[in-house]
């Protein structure tokens, strides 16, 4: 045991012992319940001594001549044969505290196994520090050293290394400045959107993952089932014979939970779901995943203008929520990442959002001086080219586009006077592009059922969704923010993989 310890021991045992007496003194009166409240005061102080605090906490109201416990990971390890510096992390905030070890008082073979990436205890003093980069620093009474990390084969022993490398060692990237940023930042936009959502009155509707229905009618599905993949059994036809797996039917998981939302938001008014959605497109883009979150309001009685309205206050109020919440981390990630990320989150708070249709989309596109990738004219959907000219180049801010073309849009938009065009919302962002898709949904039952037919779906599949406008129908919207862009945003990563903790894209499912 280390010299300071044992005296911190014998403190502490001097202190038992003279409470000790002064419970043999209350015994002499009879007193016996004031005993026991010393007892309980003796015990809670040496629980406080030695209860580890967390750095975020540390840092925002340090105790200057405290003892207190800490435990992490190490940082950086520097010094000399007197004295040692180490940088700790506990992963609570970006920012590290400092501990200094008087080198002679602790056992050489201990501090030499204290590399970068060992996860140590350590007890010590806070106390002022005179150094550069931080006002406190603990003087190590006691360190624990939890685990070793060989500095022979640690893979994050320098800085800067890729992303494409840090994703191979995704299991160890938390452990760095970016990572744990990323990763804080998430947690508090899933926080703040619970939050939003509570505080307007919407119900969390938790949405299936196992789907029967295929709510885009595209073919990007990922099969659930149970049956052998070696022996399928096949109808007259050769067509699958869904009967015996495990539903009896043939089953997916879920794309979007949208429809099902919609049921919900015919009785409850006002819901929105917040959960994994997985789409089997081989699109090797910097913002597509094969699984990736999405948060979807659903909301009756509001038309297109409201859905838009709701759409730009929820994106500014998670961007402030961010500013005014994540400081330390932004901040890190402005420096490192991105210098601009913090000009572009205030100029999207600042800025309302333009708002235009597609058809003027379209002519701003064709009119302007660029060679395209691929080509613009009415009809064709946009690239992310497109879109990212008019909000990047053209206009400088986000930009809502309404009413697409409704052979490029789902069956369920609702269908606008002209014949031609769905009540439909794309909210493009910079750097990102789409980041939410949105619409007025068809609540006329016969016009829903007709674009079912044209559009070839299967209209038996659809019953449950056809009979909430066969009764009590209501004009309703809304719209699906995909998480993982709102996080790249808002934390200025531009590879939609480093903002999900284990992404999975086409050929990769590794950990
Ligand atoms: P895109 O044209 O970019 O593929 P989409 O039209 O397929 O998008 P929607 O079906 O409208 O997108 O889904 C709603 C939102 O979900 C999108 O605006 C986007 O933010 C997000 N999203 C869609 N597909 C993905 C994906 N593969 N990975 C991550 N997020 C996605
Ligand atoms: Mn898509």
């Amino acid at each position: 045991m280390h010299k300071n310890n044992a005296i911190l021991a014998a403190n502490c045992i001097s202190f038992i012992v003279e409470n000790q007496c002064d419970y043999q003194k209350d015994q002499k009166n009879g007193t016996f319940r004031l005993t026991f409240y010393y007892f309980c005061i003796d015990i809670f102080l040496l629980v406080i001594i030695m209860k580890r605090i967390k750095i975020k906490e540390l840092l925002s109201a340090p105790a200057i001549g405290s003892d207190v416990t800490v435990k992490g990971w190490v940082r950086t390890k520097r010094g000399n044969k007197n004295i040692t510096f180490i940088s700790l992390n506990d992963g609570s905030t970006i920012n590290n505290v400092q501990i200094v070890i008087d080198v002679p008082d602790f056992e050489e073979n201990l501090l030499k196994d204290i590399s970068t990436g060992a996860c140590i205890a350590v007890k010590g003093k806070l106390v002022e520090s005179h150094g550069q980069g931080q006002n406190i620093e603990i003087k190590a009474n006691e360190i624990n050293l939890y685990g070793k990390a060989d500095a022979e084969t640690y893979p994050l022993q320098k800085k800067g290394h890729s992303m494409e490398f840090m994703r191979e060692i995704a299991h160890l990237r938390f452990r760095t400045n970016t990572f744990g940023a990323v990763f804080r930042i998430r947690h508090a936009m899933a926080y703040a959107i619970h939050k939003y959502f509570n505080d307007k009155g919407f119900f969390y509707l938790h949405t299936p993952i196992i789907t029967g229905s295929d709510c885009e009618g595209a073919g990007e599905m990922f099969h659930v089932t149970t049956m052998d993949l070696n022996n399928i059994p096949k109808n007259e036809d050769k067509s699958v014979d869904f009967r015996t797996d495990f539903f009896g039917k043939e089953t997916n998981l879920t794309v979007s939970g949208q429809l099902e939302g919609e049921l919900g938001a015919l009785s409850l008014g006002d819901i929105y779901t917040f959960g994994p959605t997985f789409r089997a497109e081989n699109s090797n883009t910097p913002r597509h995943l094969a699984e990736f979150w999405m948060i979807e309001p659903e909301m009756a009685f509001y038309d297109l203008d409201d859905n838009m309205d709701l759409a730009e206050d929820f994106l500014k109020y998670l961007i402030r929520y961010a500013l005014e919440n994540c400081k330390d981390d932004l901040e890190f990630l402005n420096n490192m990442i991105d210098k601009d990320l913090l000009g572009r989150l205030n100029s999207v708070i600042n800025n309302s959002f333009v708002r235009i249709t597609y058809t003027e989309a379209i002519q701003i596109l064709t009119s302007a001086e660029k060679k395209w990738e691929y080509p613009v004219g009415w009809g064709r959907d946009l690239q992310a080219e497109h879109e990212r000219f008019l909000v990047e180049e053209h206009f400088k801010r986000p930009v809502i586009l309404t009413d697409y073309p409704k052979e490029i849009k789902a069956f369920y938009m609702k269908q606008n006077d002209d014949g031609k065009t769905v009540r439909a919302m794309d909210v493009l962002f910079p750097g990102i592009g789409e980041i939410i898709g949105g619409s007025q949904r068809e609540e006329i039952y016969e016009s829903l059922l007709n674009r079912i037919k044209e559009m070839k779906l299967k209209e038996k599949d659809f019953w449950w969704y056809l009979e909430t406008r066969k009764y009590g129908t209501a004009p309703h919207s809304g719209f699906g923010l995909g998480f993982e862009r709102m996080i790249q945003f808002v934390t200025g990563m531009s590879n939609i993989r480093d903002v999900i903790p284990f992404p999975r894209t086409p050929k990769n499912a590794e950990f």
